[in-house]
């Protein structure tokens, strides 16, 4: 399958170059040519396929002519080793659980798949590529996890000093030998400008294969419509009309769900579930997109002014915004209301949201209190609780399991640099480490 740019769809290129490249030139995202339709058995709910199976199925049309069958499904593999439970709170609300992955956050799939893709292709071409990220938190420990010890993979990390999580700092510096993790004294956005710079840097350019890793890159988004199918292959038999409640923030999660309707999935409806940095719900109600700095909520992930997937989404209804409102609708939820809807769910079936999936459940609740009975809500449940500690009162907290990925990393020895807000600093690393 070939991909275009949502800004020059005459630029074509291979899922190999697509996921090197990250980006097209001139800032515009990588879409599928097309979006092929899946077997009738997968379409009607009745495939015999285990997870693993229908991710084949969905993948293996986007790598046709890049990865031989044999190699994907071994790829496949080594991307989703961890279970996607379901979790029925009672007949309306579901939780679909995407956090029992190595950093207990939907984004390893995709933070695996862009591991094990690279890594593939590293080994085809005999060149080690380079990946580099800032991050606030979440993504830059997905992607140290889901790309330590591949082989043929560096990757370097940016993080902005006292900004993150003990959890994610943990996460962050704990990688294999291959990761190089930096402690910027600085802000996120002087981790995001250094890294740009390094983009644009010809002799960084000449001397390594750089690429990045946030979710604009094709290989992020991909893995992320299986867990959309195969849920709702497991709940299409209880007789309920199903939407999908999806906590957003750069759209990554929204815009997989729309691939998997558009491959032929009879996925009626989506609720974009948003903290206070309410892009999408404002955009779906004025039909005026109006990008902004973000704001700090106790949803950090979710903390987004400028959804870098909104081109997908558009060019995904042809531009069309009331095409969008037939499918998408969309939720505002303040810090509040996220703690009062994580009390709310504990206090009817002892679950404990992540400050993420509370946002989510606050706007299933709101959604189905206008729908007939017969509508049942699934909410992806984007993070385990125990990555945010500091939100819970005592009794919640005590009673979160801590999971072994977080045990297991305690006790392993922390490597970082500590490196000025400068992208000279940033340079000799990255010639000379
Ligand atoms: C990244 C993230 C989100 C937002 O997902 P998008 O695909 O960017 O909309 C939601 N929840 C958690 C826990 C995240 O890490």
């Amino acid at each position: 399958m070939k991909f275009v740019s949502t800004l020059d769809s005459s630029h074509r290129v291979s899922f190999l170059d697509a996921v090197s490249r990250g980006i097209a030139p001139g800032g515009g995202l990588y879409m599928p040519e097309s979006l092929p339709t899946l077997p009738e058995e997968i379409r009607t709910g009745h495939s015999k396929e285990g997870f693993a199976g229908i991710a084949y199925e969905v993948i293996r049309h986007f790598a046709e002519g890049d990865i031989p069958a044999a190699e994907l499904r071994t790829l496949i593999g080594e991307t989703m080793n961890f279970p996607v439970p379901v979790r029925h709170l009672d007949d309306r609300f579901s939780v679909l659980e995407l956090f029992h992955g190595p950093t207990l956050a939907f984004k390893d799939f995709g933070a695996r798949f862009l591991g094990q893709v690279l890594s593939y292709q590293q080994r085809q071409a005999d060149r080690e590529v380079t990946v580099l990220v800032a991050t606030s938190g979440d993504t830059g420990s997905a992607v140290a996890s889901g790309c330590s010890g591949v082989p043929g993979v560096r990757v370097v990390l940016l993080f902005p000093a006292g900004k993150v999580s003990k959890v994610q700092e943990l996460q962050l510096t704990t990688g294999g030998p291959n990761i190089t993790t930096l402690r910027v004294d600085g802000t996120f956005d002087d981790c995001q400008r250094m890294v740009k710079q390094a983009f644009v840097d010809s002799e960084l350019r000449s001397r390594l294969v750089l690429t990045s890793a946030n979710s604009i890159n094709i290989a992020r988004l991909l893995p992320q419509i299986f867990y959309y199918i195969s849920s709702w292959q497991e709940l299409a038999h209880r007789g309920k009309e199903i939407v999908f409640v999806v906590p957003s923030g750069n759209l990554g999660n929204l815009t997989a769900g729309m691939f998997a309707r558009k491959m032929g999935i009879p996925l009626h409806r989506f609720v974009a579930a948003t903290n206070a940095n309410d892009v999408l719900p404002e955009y779906l109600r004025t039909g005026v997109l109006r990008p902004r700095p973000a704001v700090s909520t106790i949803s950090n992930a979710m903390d987004v002014g400028d959804p870098n997937n909104t081109p997908r989404l558009q060019s995904l209804v042809g531009g069309d915004i009331e095409a969008l409102r037939a499918v998408v609708s969309a939720d505002v939820c303040s810090d509040e209301e996220t703690r009062k809807a994580i009390e709310e769910a504990y206090g009817a079936y002892q679950y404990t949201f992540d400050p993420h999936g509370a946002v989510g459940y606050y706007a299933a609740q709101r959604f189905l209190a206008k729908e007939p009975a017969g509508t049942a809500a699934v909410i992806l449940g984007t993070a385990h609780p125990a990555k945010f500690p500091e939100v819970y009162r005592d009794e919640i907290r005590q009673r979160i399991p801590v999971p072994e990925q977080l045990r297991a990393l305690t006790g392993r020895p922390r490597r970082m640099l500590s490196v000025r807000a400068d992208f000279n600093d940033l340079k000799s690393i990255l010639l000379h480490s």
